[in-house]
């Protein structure tokens, strides 16, 4: 595989309205793919320019000399040739050199096809085709997500690599943008898809970021496609206002751009960048996120990006490709406008020839799911055959390389490893919050409600008895101070523990309508919601019956009485525990080991 470029040299700027000279270059190519037997090529051509007018005389010129040859091409933000910018329209010539290799080009209308319907066309050419390899994708800047597209291609056989970009224009902000192939011509609305494969085809693919999360966590609360309402329950706006002090102006975009939110999707991380803030406070981002994303802001810290990128850059190395497609987003060229706009992909021209543009969004799969990022480097290795020796042993050092770590990303750590700690502390916080909340309410020794909680509930229950009936029933183990004396008190202890054990719901599934408190040493209150007194009255019974039955290696067996009665619209909580006592009182002075009820 080899690449032949044009209008890319500084003095080689494609002459629109003359082609000639272009026209000569590719006459030039099409003698030298005569003398070496080259059959099959590809154009790829990356437009600064919208205009339908310059894209199509470039295209016609291509298809004067080539008539056979497929191209495929979009607008972009910028064109990357062998790593650096180029300028206006730049035309890759991608030559393959070995007969299995094959490429299919497609391109869907979006004016006309629904998203599923070219996932499924898709899906279909792979399940056909078992030489695909990989699947590079060229769309326009979506008017709706393009999650579910993405989704789609889920299906797509594991060991497909999917990648590509969205087309973009100079004007970052602006939606327009186009693409356009030999099958369908231009459009301002499709997807483009090429299918790569073949027996000595071989791809990889990686992608970079390199941005670091600062500070708190947020949760979506609110969103509606690319529209972010709320973080936390405030408006999105707010938090950027808050955090950053960033106004709602008409800087707000190039404000954030180095600012994007952060999260993990599909076990990947992924960047959201604002576009524009609107009147509600919300905040119409890049692409969508889904409600109940936990997300950062994020920091382009350029020690960290270029870091990053030499580790990645050494992966590509040594898969050795011939050569590289690069996708970069926009919003990277603006993040390092005080610099080349491709200096963080120089690590890069040392690997092998390299095509590519700045984008609006980029596509990658990994992990089996494809994802369209922002703010991020998706960067393809593609090759024929297998790998050459290599000439030497590792990469070759790079002197363009960031030596001191600059203030700004000593101070993004700080804040990233202050609000870590804040979070920690805050979790523990909340932990120990939960403990005091249940000390506050449990009874220490049976795990049941203390007194003070069961009565609360019970008064709960009085104030909505208009609404739903209930009972109450009082439980006091019969002779137990003889048990105490006998025994001692720990196997007493074992008796009030196994009484409660039965009373408690979680343990004895009666019902969910119980709930159980300790009342007193040996006495305990149940509530009995939504039941009325004959009902209460069995289940108490059930509970008597099966405690007394209840085996003590030491103590043998015990009994326990039990009052109840059914709360009325007259009652308060003090009649009410009066007549559940008096009605436990009865079963004590009839014989106890029974159920009175009043
Ligand atoms: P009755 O059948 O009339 O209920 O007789 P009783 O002996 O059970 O009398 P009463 O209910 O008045 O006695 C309660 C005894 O329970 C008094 C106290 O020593 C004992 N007690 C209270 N709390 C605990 C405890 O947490 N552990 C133990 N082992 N004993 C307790
Ligand atoms: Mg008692
Ligand atoms: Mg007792």
């Amino acid at each position: 595989m080899k690449q032949f470029m044009f209008g890319c040299n500084s003095g080689e700027t494609l002459n629109f309205t003359n082609m000639d000279a272009l026209h000569g270059k590719l006459a030039e190519l099409k003698k030298w793919c005569g003398v070496n037997n080259i059959s099959k090529m590809m154009f790829q051509i990356y437009s600064e320019i919208l205009e339908e007018d310059v894209i199509n005389n470039v295209c016609n010129t291509i298809s004067d000399v080539f008539p056979d040859a497929p191209y495929v091409g979009c607008s972009t933000s910028g064109n990357i040739t062998d790593c650096q910018l180029s300028q206006a329209v730049t035309i890759a010539c991608t030559v393959f050199e070995f007969p299995s290799t094959q490429v299919e080009i497609y391109q869907y209308d979006l004016n006309n096809e629904v998203t599923d319907s070219i996932t499924w066309k898709i899906l279909e050419n792979t399940r056909a085709n078992s030489w695909v390899k990989a699947i590079e994708l060229f769309f326009t800047i979506p008017e709706h997500s393009s999650t579910r597209f993405c989704d789609g291609l889920r299906e797509v056989r594991q060991d497909i690599q999917i990648f590509g970009g969205v087309a973009c224009s100079d004007d970052i902000t602006s939606d327009a943008s186009c693409v356009f192939s030999k099958n369908a011509g231009y459009s301002r609305n499709s997807v483009v898809v090429i299918f790569y494969g073949g027996s000595d085809f071989y791809v990889d693919s990686i992608n970079v970021t390199g941005w670091k999360p600062l500070g708190r966590k947020f949760h979506v609360t609110k969103s509606d496609g690319c529209i972010l309402h709320e973080l936390d329950g405030i408006p999105a706006y707010d938090v950027y206002h808050k955090y950053l002090n960033i106004q709602n102006d008409e800087n707000f975009f190039y404000n954030t751009l180095e600012f994007p939110l952060f999260y993990e999707h599909n076990g990947t991380t992924i960047l959201r960048t604002p576009v524009a803030s609107n009147a509600d406070g919300s905040i119409t981002m890049t692409s969508d996120m889904d409600i109940g994303s936990v997300v950062r802001i994020s920091y382009g810290d350029p020690g960290t990006i270029i870091e990053s990128i030499k580790e990645d850059s050494r992966k590509l190395y040594e898969f050795q490709p011939d050569i590289l497609h690069i996708f970069s987003c926009a919003a990277r060229r603006t993040f390092w406008t005080s610099k080349e706009p491709t200096y963080e992909i120089y690590p890069f021209k040392n690997i092998s020839p390299s095509s590519g543009f700045f984008s609006h969004g980029e596509f990658l799969r990994t992990k089996g799911n494809l994802n369209q990022h922002n703010v991020t480097l998706v960067i393809a290795g593609l090759r024929e055959g297998r790998k050459r020796e290599m000439a030497n042993g590792g990469m070759p050092a790079d002197e363009k390389v960031l030596s001191k770590i600059p203030l700004v990303s000593r101070l993004a750590t700080f804040i990233s490893v202050t609000s870590l700690e804040l979070e920690e502390i805050n979790r523990k916080l909340g932990l120990a919050n939960e403990k005091l909340k249940t000390a506050a309410i449990i009874d220490g020794m049976t795990g049941l409600y203390n007194r003070k909680e069961i009565q609360s509930q019970i008064e709960k229950k009085l104030g909505n008895i208009h609404n739903e009936k209930f009972s109450v029933a009082m439980f006091d183990i019969d002779n137990f101070k003889q048990v105490n004396d006998t025994y001692g008190h720990q196997e007493g202890d074992a008796v009030i523990i196994a009484l409660a054990d039965l009373l408690n719901n979680e343990h004895a599934s009666y019902t969910e309508r119980l709930s159980a408190g300790r009342w007193g040493g040996e006495e305990f209150m149940l509530l009995l919601n939504d039941t009325d007194v004959s009902s209460a009255a069995l289940i108490a019974d059930l509970i008597r019956q099966c405690f007394a039955n209840t085996g003590f290696p030491v103590v043998r067996t015990q009994t326990v009485s039990i009052g109840v009665t059914q709360a009325t619209e007259d009652d308060n909580i003090d009649t009410l525990c009066t007549r559940v006592d008096t009605a436990l009182y009865k079963a004590k002075k009839t014989g106890k080991n029974k159920v009175i009820v009043i």
